[in-house]
């Protein structure tokens, strides 16, 4: 493991049996974390990220899923644990929020019985203290009046609040690595902007490191010290938040920063990615963005790019990555 890594990723692969043959979700990917970094984790819906942020949360059933590779945090490996260990593993180390949180809170608790009862469980806080406690982590993140909402069910709350709620929950577990799968895609703008804000601040008072994972790019190069863009399963562009997106390397991150308005390009036309993503089951051969891609060369129909580096802070899985240099600024 690299002396500083909080969580390596090494050659995770993860397969799903379907009835066109084996789905390939996640192929040969490998990223690295510290400590209280932020990592966004980008593509588009299939591409790859959620199964990923799944199976580093051991959430993925053994008996429909195929994980291979390696998992790592702080050098104890994930990928073969037990059910039972994986179970308990999680806790102070590793919390995640989800895009639902209605689907994720228990309908029939108070918000606020579901924040004490993690304290009570993995804090060993006696009833009132993890009531008082949970009042403190609804204040944290912002929910108003929270001592009259503690006794609110989920339903009671509009969208924001119960994402709120999420969080709290999240925070009781006092993760080192929180795990946000498109936390605000179910928000409105507002909200979104507010929700990101309060992670933002959260990660920097708690020095948690924050795995994000999104499809939007704007957001991801407000939050984020290093991005990794996800394509059909594999991990095609990564580094600094700056380089990715003001130097980018690949031609599919470039094509996701044409396709989303941006203050430099006001008054310029925004131009889509022709096509959509490979079915997982039927994977192009060579570069997988091949059939979508306006550099396409024949090398790029038979030749699986590797992910290598363009400079430290940055790396492509493009054979004309170097290519690429000039254009963007
Ligand atoms: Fe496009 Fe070829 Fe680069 Fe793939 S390797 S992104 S097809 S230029």
């Amino acid at each position: 493991m690299s002396a500083e890594a909080l969580l390596e990723v090494r050659d995770l692969s993860v397969e799903f049996a379907s009835r066109h043959g084996a789905l390939k979700a996640v192929r040969s990917t490998s990223f690295t974390m510290r400590a209280g970094e932020t990592l966004a984790v980008l593509g588009e819906s299939g591409s790859g990220k959620s199964v990923t942020a799944m199976s580093i949360m051991g959430l993925l059933d053994p008996v429909r899923s195929r994980t291979s590779g390696s998992i790592t945090f702080e050098g104890t490996e994930l990928v073969g644990l037990s059910r039972a260990r994986r179970r308990r593993f999680p806790g102070r180390n590793i919390a995640m929020i989800f895009q639902d949180a209605l689907a994720a809170l228990n309908p029939v608790q108070t918000v606020g019985s579901q924040i004490s009862e993690v304290l009570r469980v993995h804090q060993g806080a006696s009833h009132g203290a993890a009531k008082a406690q949970a009042i403190e982590y609804m204040d944290r993140v912002r929910i108003p009046a929270a001592a009259q909402r503690y006794s609110s069910y989920p339903h009671q709350l509009s969208g924001g609040m119960r994402q709120r709620v999420m969080i709290a929950i999240a925070l009781a577990l006092q993760p080192k690595l929180l795990i946000a799968d498109e936390p605000t895609t179910a928000l409105d703008v507002t909200v979104q902007a507010q929700i990101m804000q309060l992670l933002t601040e959260l990660r920097r008072e708690t020095g948690m490191a924050l795995l994000f994972i999104t499809h939007d790019l704007g957001v991801s190069a407000e939050v984020a010290d290093r991005i990794a863009v996800m394509y059909a399963g594999r991990i095609v562009e990564t580094g600094t938040a700056a380089e990715v997106y003001l130097h980018s390397r690949h031609p599919y991150t470039r094509g996701l920063l044409d396709s989303i308005p941006r203050a430099a390009q006001k008054g310029q036309r925004l131009t889509p990615i022709v096509g959509s993503p490979p079915p997982l089951t039927a994977i192009p051969r060579g570069c997988s963005f091949h059939p979508r891609c306006p550099r396409a060369a024949e090398v790029c129909t038979t030749d699986r790019p590797e992910l290598r580096e363009i400079s430290a802070a940055h790396c492509s899985a493009c054979h004309f990555a170097e290519e690429l240099a000039d254009a963007r600024g």
